[in-house]
């Protein structure tokens, strides 16, 4: 499996880069919804939340802690959503696991 995502990893294409670790990469989304919108992704090439396994338990641990520094980083943590769309039906179009960090504007529920 090779998505835009493992491009942007192996710096093939470029990206806005905001936090960037062994495991996993942050960058600004280049469509962004929100004034604050950011993916962090594993580098390991999940294709999404469903495809993980028991072992990426502290992955997907590090992934929603990471979010949560890059919101303190980026002065959002007072109010931020984060989004994982997990498959064509909810929303996804780059099949490697991401979460969407979305802040500065307000936001409904339910999601849309
Ligand atoms: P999904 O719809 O799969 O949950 O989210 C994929 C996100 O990736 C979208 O918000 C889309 O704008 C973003 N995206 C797609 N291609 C690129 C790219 O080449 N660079 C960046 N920075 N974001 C991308």
């Amino acid at each position: 499996m090779d998505t835009i995502f493992s491009k942007i990893i192996n710096r093939e294409i470029p990206a806005d880069i905001v936090y960037e670790d062994d495991l996993c990469l942050a960058f600004r989304d280049v469509n962004p919804q929100a004034p604050t919108h950011i993916l962090v992704i594993p580098k390991k090439p999940i294709s999404k939340l469903a495809e993980s396994l028991p072992g990426d338990e502290p992955l997907l641990g590090h992934l929603l802690l990471t979010a949560n520094r890059i919101a303190e980083s980026e002065g959002i943590d007072d109010a931020f959503r984060l989004v994982i769309n997990n498959g064509e039906g909810a929303g996804q179009t780059v099949f490697h696991l991401h979460i969407h960090i979305l802040a500065g504007r307000p936001f409904t529920w339910p999601p849309g």
